[in-house]
């Protein structure tokens, strides 16, 4: 993965933390919900465990972080819950 691509996908994260951020939640299941910046109404189960999950497209193409970790890596460390949520999801996988 280059340089360029991890930048690209984290300043599309945080755009996305900015726009929808009050929208990211923590889920019963573990792990949080993060809204699509293109389908409105449609969200993500992101994971925070190890560098981090998700259930978009291009995660499942790359699995490598996308914009969806990165805005749900801003919430946490805004929220302080970052080491919690990793915590507790590490229990549960
Ligand atoms: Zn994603």
């Amino acid at each position: 993965m280059s340089k360029g691509s991890v930048a690209r996908r984290a300043c599309r994260g945080l755009a996305l933390w900015r726009r929808l951020g009050a929208e990211i939640r923590t889920t019963p299941a573990g792990g949080l919900s993060v809204p699509s910046c293109s389908r409105p109404g449609r969200s993500y189960r992101v994971s925070l465990a190890g560098e981090g999950r998700c259930g978009c497209a291009d995660w499942r193409r790359r699995k490598e972080p996308c914009k969806h970790v990165y805005a749900a890596l801003v919430w946490a460390a805004k929220r302080r819950v970052a080491l919690r949520i990793a915590e507790s999801e590490r229990v549960a996988a």
